[in-house]
Order: structure tokens, then C-alpha cells, then sequence
């Protein structure tokens, strides 16, 4: 497929991509628009970019996979609050998709990724769309990175037993966290937010499928 096949087919797949989400439940018109602004088929091999706008994960290499446009889109709706966040932590940055629509929603983004070889490409094709508000790390993100800490949000793409408590601790009073809990077939997303009074209130939302947290960096 040529370049600018691909880019007339990503034209009209994205604007059904948007349809979709709509129909799917997403409702925030700055969430859409970030989903609308970045292009999602140059984070995949070129062999598989003409299912890039499909509701479905696909593979990014390593043994690991993008999230759907839906699964994006739905953390990224719980996470935000109406107003540009000031940093985010994305916990599990693969091909970089997710961080490069968090790019539109946050002043800065901190991604991290256990997978050198995701990383490097990654940063390549965040380079090539010229977005400059995320830094992609290669380190085992489980429990966050407290140096840069604390965030307005923090979203993590692969299943863990359990949030630790460092990980909250890393949220702003008010702050967000979005993460799949659980293992295997028994996942659930589950949001916590920071009190601003102190304390945390966590709420169990629907069933997930994501791949699993793994730790050390490879
Ligand atoms: N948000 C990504 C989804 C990638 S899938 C995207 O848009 O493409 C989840 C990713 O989490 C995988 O790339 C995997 O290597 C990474 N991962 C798993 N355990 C991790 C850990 N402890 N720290 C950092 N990344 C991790």
C-alpha cells in the first residue's frame, strides 16, 4: 500500500474509529478529539496497518500487543477530569499509541516500558509524529517512578494481582489511577482516586483483558 493509501484509509477508518467509540459509550469531547488527533497506524508494522483502526489488540512484537482504540480510550476517559493534567505516568508504554494520545491530554507524559527494543521504536515513531511531550523510560514500571512523582494521573496497560501502595502514593490529591486487576480470565479494571481530604476510594469497574505485568526490564 502506498503512503498516501494508507493515508486516505486512515482518513475515513479513523473517523469510523470515532463513530464507534461514540457508540461504545465514550462521551468526552476532548477524550475523542485526542483519539481523533493521533494516527494509530504508524505505531504498527506495516503488514497489519490496514487493521489499525479495528477494535481489536494487535501485536507490536516482543509478545506483546497495542490495547483496542476502546480499551485506550476508556482508561483515558476515567483518568481525565475536564482540565489539561500536568503529568501523567503511563505504566507499559509498548508501541508508544496510548502515551501519544495522552500527549494531547497532559503537559507531559512519562511512559514506561520494560522492553528496550519497544522503547527504541516507540520513541522513533513519537519522534516522527514531532510529539515532544513524552518520555518513554526503559524500566520495570510496577511501582511507579517516584522521582518525577507526584502525578495527576497514572494509567497502567498490563494486568496486576494487586495496586501497591507506592503506586497510589505517587498520585496528586485528586489524582487518578487507572489500572486492570486481577490475572488470567479474572481481570477487572479498577480505579483509584486521592482524596483530597487524605485516603484513597477505590472503584471496581468492568471485566479486562490485558496482558500480564512482568518485572525486570528486558
Ligand atoms: N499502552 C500500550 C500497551 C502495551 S501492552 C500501547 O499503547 O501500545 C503492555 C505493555 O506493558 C507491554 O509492552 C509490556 O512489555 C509492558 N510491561 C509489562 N510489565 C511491565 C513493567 N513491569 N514495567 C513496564 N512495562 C511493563
Amino acid at each position: 500500500m502506498s503512503i498516501s493509501g494508507v493515508g486516505m484509509t486512515s482518513q475515513r477508518a479513523r473517523a469510523r474509529m470515532l463513530e464507534r467509540l461514540k457508540e461504545q459509550g465514550i462521551k468526552d469531547p476532548i477524550v475523542l478529539a485526542a483519539m481523533n488527533a493521533v494516527p494509530r497506524h504508524p505505531f504498527l508494522e506495516e503488514s497489519i496497518q490496514q487493521r489499525a483502526y479495528d477494535d481489536i489488540p494487535l501485536p507490536i512484537g516482543q509478545g506483546q500487543t497495542i490495547s483496542s482504540p476502546f480499551t485506550v480510550a476508556r482508561s483515558c476517559e476515567l483518568a481525565f477530569r475536564g482540565q489539561t493534567l500536568e503529568r501523567v505516568l503511563e505504566i507499559g508504554g509498548g508501541c508508544g499509541y496510548q502515551a501519544a494520545v495522552l500527549s494531547k491530554l497532559a503537559k507531559e507524559v512519562l511512559s514506561l516500558e520494560r522492553i528496550a527494543k519497544l522503547v527504541g521504536r516507540a520513541r522513533l515513531t513519537l519522534r516522527e509524529l514531532r510529539i515532544n511531550n513524552v518520555l518513554m523510560k526503559n524500566v520495570d514500571g510496577t511501582f511507579g517512578y517516584q522521582a518525577a512523582a507526584p502525578f495527576d494521573a497514572i494509567i497502567v496497560a498490563a494486568v496486576m494481582p494487586y495496586i501497591p501502595d507506592e503506586l497510589k502514593r505517587q498520585l496528586k490529591p485528586g489524582g487518578r489511577l487507572v489500572a486492570p486487576v486481577g490475572g488470567g480470565d479474572s481481570q477487572r479494571l479498577v480505579m483509584v482516586e486521592a482524596e483530597v481530604e487524605g485516603g484513597y476510594k477505590e472503584r471496581e469497574l468492568e471485566a479486562v483483558k490485558f496482558v500480564p505485568l512482568l518485572s525486570g526490564v528486558s
